[in-house]
């Protein structure tokens, strides 16, 4: 299912109400980057808070992580990163800008599944496949997206070490730190949520790649013969977290990666896709990466990373599942499916954001129906500063009218409008300590007591 809403409205929204900015733009920009704003910053903590919740807090199986960015480069090389984590590039001969080979390929609807790089190069000749300047490219080639940075005073060799390309690789190495602090028992998994960076050769597409991105990464050990059962749980656990975080779910596709496509560690690879304004790209990746993280760096670290099972009095390096979820891909999937645009009674087109409320910046927003009566914000602060102490993220709203103001948190997706009107004073002796609350989806008002608006909200 395509929803109808174009890259366009997504981007000028996020930029015009506060989400997300282009990255250093008063300096012209800084390609592949973005800057998370007071509400893209809400929404991206509110996700987070799911997915931590869900797949640390609620369970006894899970080890919540936070490693160093900047790992010991020896570390890449044992994971084979340094070696092979790699994109196939083209180059336009006449401006220089380069290009992924295998997207120019599949803009000339040229299948790409399983195709080497020698076919690539082929294929671009074959079909005089040209750059989007109309001109010619040069060989494809590959081109390693690990981004070096240099530690210490003395810049050589031996300073280089690299900017993690996946949070997977922190877990790795401190899977015997946690088997020594907690004797965990198999399965058990452990959690990071964290930056990663990928000199990708052409970030494009919003925040959809991007060169500075944030994952949420599970790396889950199992015994070798458990692995089918506990790809399968993870595999609902994937799809119950699209929907609790209000992906549209007929936009959310499997697709099972074949062998010759699948990541050099992997025995099976199913991408989740979804479809996005510019077409079905993957959004999240679950893979069976057998032993060989484990595997590479005991080999090359010299400590053994295996594991004791006390039953059968076996020793053996566990078997890894690994969710890998993109914190923006799911902020841009949930922006595609939350953005609703309806005709108003008066004909006039009315855009919401229509998120769950757990992920929602703001959960509410107070206003006094009018800014210049005193008694009216008296009371409007009142109620406010209640909601406030009790979920945090609720906003005041006095600016211009009421309508206004409806359509602002409309925009931002705000679930519940209130105001605080002359009833509420008492000018209705019947309506007194009562407030109007406003569905955002609806536009339905109700008349609520004020004590029971947080009840009214939880709901
Ligand atoms: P793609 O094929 O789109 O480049 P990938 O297969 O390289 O993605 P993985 O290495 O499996 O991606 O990374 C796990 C997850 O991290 C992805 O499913 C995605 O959500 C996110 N991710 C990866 N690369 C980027 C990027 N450049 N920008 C934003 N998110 C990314």
């Amino acid at each position: 299912m395509e929803n109808n809403v174009s890259m366009e409205q997504i981007i000028s929204l996020c930029k015009r109400r506060g989400f997300i900015y282009q990255g250093s733009e008063i300096y012209g920009g800084l390609a592949g980057t973005w800057d998370y704003g007071p509400l893209g910053v809400a929404l991206k903590r509110n996700i987070e808070q799911l997915w931590w919740k869900r797949f640390v807090l609620d369970r006894e199986d899970m080890y919540g992580m936070d490693a160093a960015i900047l790992m010991n480069p020896q570390a890449w090389v044992a994971s084979g990163h340094v070696a092979g984590f790699s994109d196939p590039l083209v180059e336009d001969l006449k401006t220089q800008k380069r290009y992924r080979a295998d997207h120019m390929l599949e803009a000339a609807n040229i299948d790409t599944k399983g195709i080497s790089l020698a076919d690539m190069d082929a294929a671009i000749k074959a079909h005089k496949i040209l750059s989007p300047d109309g001109n010619a490219f040069g060989d494809v080639r590959q081109f390693n997206m690990m981004l070096q940075t240099s530690l210490g005073a003395i810049q050589d060799d031996s300073s280089i070490t690299y900017l993690r390309p996946e949070t997977a690789g922190g877990m790795f190495v401190n899977f015997k730190n946690v088997l020594d602090s907690f004797s965990p028992k198999l399965p058990f998994g452990m959690a990071q949520i964290g930056k990663a960076f990928r000199n990708e050769i052409a970030p494009r597409d919003f925040i959809f790649r991007v060169r500075e991105l944030e994952q949420m990464e599970i790396e889950y050990f199992v015994a070798p013969d458990t692995w089918a059962e506990n790809f399968e749980k993870f595999r609902k656990e994937v799809w119950s977290f699209t929907q609790d975080i209000g992906l549209t779910q007929d936009a959310v596709h499997e697709l099972e990666v074949a062998d010759e496509d699948r990541a050099h560690y992997s025995k099976r690879t199913i991408d989740f896709e979804f479809d996005f304004p510019f077409g079905r790209k993957e959004l999240y990746g679950l893979a069976y990466r057998t032993d060989y993280d484990l595997k590479k760096h005991s080999e090359a670290s010299g400590t053994e990373l295996a594991y004791f099972d006390e039953e059968t009095k076996t020793r053996f390096i566990p078997h890894v599942i690994e969710p890998s979820f993109g914190v923006g891909r799911t902020l841009l999937a949930l922006l595609t499916s939350a953005y609703k645009e309806v005709q108003d009674e008066k004909g006039e087109t009315r855009t919401y954001l229509a998120f769950p409320s757990a992920v929602a910046p703001y959960r509410a927003c107070v206003s006094p129906l009018l800014k210049n009566k005193p008694e009216l914000i008296t009371k409007a602060r009142e109620v406010f500063t209640m909601l406030k102490k009790q979920f945090g993220n609720i906003a005041y709203d006095d600016n211009g009218n009421i309508g206004k103001r409806y359509r602002r948190q409309d925009e931002i997706g705000t679930p519940w409008c209130i105001v605080v009107d002359f009833d509420t004073l008492g000018e209705n002796p019947d309506l007194l300590d009562t407030v109007t609350i406003r569905n955002r989806d609806t536009g339905a008002q109700e008349r609520v007591v004020i004590q029971d608006i947080v009840k009214y909200i939880q709901q």
